[in-house]
């Protein structure tokens, strides 16, 4: 990771409803896969160029996810998209409904139509897989990241994440329940794992650069939660 990456390291937040505690985080990881065999999804705002290309991504997670994503503007879609938010962040699958029909479910706060392909894929790959389902990889149950908390915190503090303590404890340092989720081992290719650089960890091993592609465990994952 170059140090302009590092200066501009934008990640994402995973919205629950009921964000507080262990037990209920638990559940809802649980119980937050889709049943339905496809998903309305609407665009509130947004250049109309850019909402193309959002869409082209986010249907790569549909050749290895047995779901069809339905764009259009049924106002009762279960996902709904904005541009104006602060930050990227997307409710995790089912919690979405749980969400006022008129807000958004899932926010691009840094994309605009200037943004590059590349980052357009990242963001939009990883704040899909949140709408699946899916949580972040560094909160992987198996753990396996050698944090430096201190420096961590100290990064995430500043420009663009101003987090405090326990943002960064909520965001990177929580691990989930292994009971609750498929995966056995930290996979460093993930698209929902958040950059982690050399400085981040103890050991001095930097993590996942900065993933933009489905890693094949990311697909063999989807196509297990959605057979
Ligand atoms: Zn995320």
């Amino acid at each position: 990771m170059t140090q302009e990456e590092l200066d501009k390291l934008h990640v994402c937040v995973d919205r629950r409803v009921v964000p507080v505690g262990q037990a209920e985080r638990m559940a809802l990881v649980k119980d937050c896969r889709w049943t339905d065999d496809s998903l309305s999804i609407r665009f509130l705002d947004g250049d109309p160029g850019l909402q193309e290309r959002v869409k082209k991504v986010a249907r790569i997670w549909t050749e290895f996810a047995n779901i069809k994503f339905l764009f259009g503007n049924d106002p009762e879609a279960q996902i709904r998209i904005s541009f104006k938010e602060r930050g990227s962040w997307s409710y995790v699958g089912t919690q979405c409904l749980g969400i006022a029909k008129h807000a958004p479910t899932m926010n691009f706060g840094w994309l605009t139509p200037a943004t590059g392909d590349e980052e357009v894929m990242r963001v939009v790959l990883h704040e899909f897989g949140h709408a699946l389902g899916c949580i972040h990889e560094h909160q992987n149950p198996a753990g396996g990241i050698q944090w430096n908390k201190e420096a961590v915190y100290a990064y995430y503090s500043g420009h663009p994440n101003y987090w405090s303590r326990k943002d960064v404890d909520t965001n990177l340092f929580q691990l989930y329940d292994k009971d609750l989720t498929a995966h056995t081992q930290l996979d460093p290719h993930s698209i929902m794992l958040y950059p982690v650089p050399a400085a981040f960890t103890l050991d001095g091993k930097a993590i996942g650069g900065s993933n933009k592609v489905l890693s094949d465990m990311d697909k063999e994952f989807i196509g297990k939660l959605y057979p």
